[in-house]
């Protein structure tokens, strides 16, 4: 509390030095704020039904809420790379997670955006394998990094990469070197683009100091899906490892003793909280669907309690913003890698075409040129990212990037020949979760996903079945939907330029007889 109260004193002394500078710039500012598996499921501006997150509800009442943002391939580093390069997966070069680095050498929209005079920070969660390029600036987490006490990867004042520690909770530190970044830092002459990634709330769901006990007095409510037999669909539903019931760890928990890495003050505090907790738990020997039950809530009580951090600290920067009079010259931007599992089907985890994995949330304040309020009905996706941030700051778009700017739906007008169906591919497949490898179509109402391993297909119709849990492939009636949806996911993989051989299919089966 301290701590905020001080950072705002800051942001006042300085709103008073930079805002005439600010005014000044003609090109917008980007505060492109990213997390890491954030459902829109879990933002109650899209509707949550188990947590409550104002901050981000502000940037949807202030700005623009994106319904269909589909992610190209549901998980961390390739999304990241295809945001990078408005490029899929297998142009990008990108397309396992953290198998070989990410090719820095290649376009990527930050260099672009530094050569029309845009100053560019990466600050928070890179997960690339690779040192960042393109940027000015960076400070970032190495690998997954730790929810405590993370060290990060910067450069010194000679240029050279270091790696320095840091202590305290992740969330709040990445915060407080951003708005470091934006008081002291940057060059008040030169518009920014502030890429701002937290590591929350990805797995293993370790809560801040701030928010070890909320929702401790609630049941949150279950989905749905939480008790799904797999029945009505191919082998690779029931062949995946990321259940509740089943795949959970006891560190995932939080039944073990907790971070192995926290100061002996954050332990005690750790332990104060989890110690009467997981006592009851073991009193209670729950056994059989009880059991799962407690899972679900442990395990969705502590993703949400990271999300409440992330929430709490989105807060912080609109009001450093509004304070440092910022705001109506800066585009603010919120999305998340990819969906994510909150218990549906009884999953944790990504991966899958499916709609609680495909969607990722998408947010944009823009004061005087996104409408206040509004909702975007259009197929858009993580392959638009870097085309609109180059739109946004009035650069060129190369013709090789495969994705369409946003900028025109965000002024409220869709070009009559906006896309009206997607491609998706996942290749980590054998990998973690073991999710078989799948490409498919989609237009929004109807979704075809070729396992094509097996040789499996499925097709839902999500009007009827929005939970996805009937397969209608091969039935009669859908003969014709199914052919317009072949003949589309043909059309795509041509105009995308997939290969015909899977371009995951060689490297990874060397690498393993090896
Ligand atoms: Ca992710």
């Amino acid at each position: 509390m301290q701590k905020t109260v001080v950072l705002l004193a800051l942001g006042l002394v300085g709103g008073l030095a930079v805002a005439p500078e600010a005014k000044a710039a003609k090109r917008p500012n980007v505060v492109f704020i990213f997390t890491d598996d954030h459902s829109a499921r879990a933002i109650s501006a899209y509707g949550s039904r188990i947590n409550r997150t104002p901050h981000m509800d502000r940037l949807a009442q202030e700005g623009m809420r994106f319904r269909k943002c589909y992610v190209t391939n549901s998980i961390c580093g390739p999304s990241r790379a295809v945001i990078l390069t408005g490029k899929y997966s297998h142009l990008n070069g990108f397309f396992l997670n953290g198998r070989t680095p990410f090719d820095g050498s290649q376009q990527t929209f930050p260099k672009l955006l530094r050569k029309v005079g845009y100053e560019t920070a990466m600050i928070g969660k890179w997960h690339l394998k690779s040192v960042p390029t393109g940027f000015d600036y960076f400070d970032v987490l190495i690998g997954q990094g730790p929810y405590y006490n993370p060290p990060m990867r910067t450069t010194n004042d000679a240029g050279e990469v270091v790696v320095e520690k840091n202590t305290g909770y992740t969330t709040d530190i990445v915060t407080d070197k951003a708005l470091a970044w934006l008081k002291e830092d940057r060059d008040a002459d030169k518009p920014f683009m502030l890429m701002l990634q937290h590591k929350a709330p990805h797995r293993n769901w370790q809560p801040g100091p701030a928010h070890l006990n909320t929702f401790d007095d609630v049941e949150i409510p279950e989905p749905e899906t939480l008790w799904d037999d797999y029945s009505g669909r191919t082998s690779a539903a029931a062949n995946q490892a990321m259940t509740i019931a089943r795949h959970l760890s006891e560190n995932d928990l939080k039944l073990n003793n907790g971070p192995n890495n926290l100061t002996p003050e954050q332990k005690e505090v750790w332990d104060a909280a989890y110690g009467p907790k997981n006592e009851a738990y073991r009193k209670a020997n729950l056994q059989g669907e009880a059991k799962v039950k407690w899972m679900y809530q442990r395990y969705i009580k502590d993703y949400l309690r990271c999300v409440q951090s992330v929430d709490d600290n989105i807060g912080r920067v609109l009001k450093y913003l509004d304070a440092a009079g910022l705001a109506d010259d800066t585009v603010v931007i919120y999305s998340s890698d990819q969906g994510w599992y909150l218990g549906e089907h009884g999953w944790y985890d990504k991966r899958w075409m499916y709609e609680e994995s495909l969607v990722m949330p998408l947010i944009v304040r823009w004061p005087g040129v996104v409408e206040a309020g509004s909702i975007n009905n259009d197929i858009v996706s993580n392959l638009d990212f870097a085309e609109t941030f180059l739109e946004i700051a009035g650069a060129a778009i190369p013709d090789n990037m495969q994705g369409r700017s946003l900028v025109p739906l965000m002024k409220g007008t869709t070009p009559a020949d906006w896309r009206k169906s997607f491609y998706y591919h996942y290749y980590e497949f054998p990998g973690a979760h073991s999710v078989a490898r799948h490409y498919g179509v989609t237009d929004g109402n109807y979704k075809l996903i070729h396992f094509y391993q097996n040789e499996e297909w499925e097709l839902f119709d999500l009007t009827a079945d929005p939970n996805e849990l009937q397969s209608l492939h091969g039935r009669t009636e859908y003969a014709g939907t199914q052919a317009r949806l072949e003949k589309e996911l043909h059309r795509l993989r041509d105009r995308y330029r997939l290969p015909a051989e899977d371009p995951a299919s060689t490297r990874p089966r060397q690498r393993r007889r090896n």
